[in-house]
Parts: structure tokens; sequence; C-alpha cells
């Protein structure tokens, strides 16, 4: 079983962050990391790529929600959702270093890995 990671990339703190926990999890693998500008341009190659995980983690910046729309996009609904301003009350801005607060956004990651592989036993 596999689980996909889209991290929305977006241009501020927040965005860069989900790039940063992403490529912690990813081990092309069992976690894959999933190409945030090739579903929404309807690359078909990628698409079936990222169809080819299970369960998907939509790691959204802020509640413009684009990782989690882009996954919408595409037909893929069986994703979790996280916004890291909102769920975790970190403030957006134009810092690209500020990684404030980013072990909470791991951590919640880290807990829907281990649900969903202790799932798959
Ligand atoms: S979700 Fe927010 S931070 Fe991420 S790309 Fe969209 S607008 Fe930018």
């Amino acid at each position: 079983m596999k689980l996909g990671i889209l991290p929305c990339q977006g241009a501020c703190n927040v965005g860069n962050m989900t790039s940063k926990v992403a490529l912690k999890y990813v081990d092309n693998e069992k976690i894959n990391m999933v190409c945030a500008l090739g579903l929404p341009l309807g690359i078909k190659k990628i698409i079936d790529m990222a169809k080819e995980n299970d369960k998907f983690i939509a790691l959204n910046g802020c509640p413009m929600k684009c990782s989690s729309k882009t996954l919408d996009k595409v037909g893929i609904t069986g994703y979790e959702e996280i916004v890291l301003t909102s769920d975790f009350g970190i403030e957006k801005n134009k810092n690209f270093n500020d990684v404030s607060n980013m072990d909470k956004v791991e951590q919640k990651v880290e807990e829907i890995i281990k649900s969903f592989f202790h799932n798959q036993r």
C-alpha cells in the first residue's frame, strides 16, 4: 500500500514548509511525492503515477487549499487534509526560511502515516 503526499509548495513560509515536511517523509517506495504542478495541468502520466497511491495527504499552506483542490480536480477524494495556518495557528508570511511550528505539522503527518500503515496490516 502506498501513500502520496501533495505539498502545495506555495511562495510563502507555510507553502515552503509543506515541501520541507513532505521531503522528510517521502521514501519513493511506500510514501511518494505527488507533483503539485503536473496534476492541475492534466498531464496524464503524472496523474496516472499519482493514482498509484492508495491514500493521500493534502498539505495546504493556507485556506486557499491549493493541494486539496488539485486532488479534487483529478478525481482523487481519498485524502487527509492539513491546513498549516488554520490547523496550527501559523501566520502566513514571506520569510521562506521561517519554520516556526513546523514540528506540529510533522507530528500530524506522522500520526496520519502511522494510522495508514497500521490499518493496512
Ligand atoms: S494553499 Fe495557500 S500557501 Fe499553498 S499554494 Fe495555495 S495559496 Fe499558496
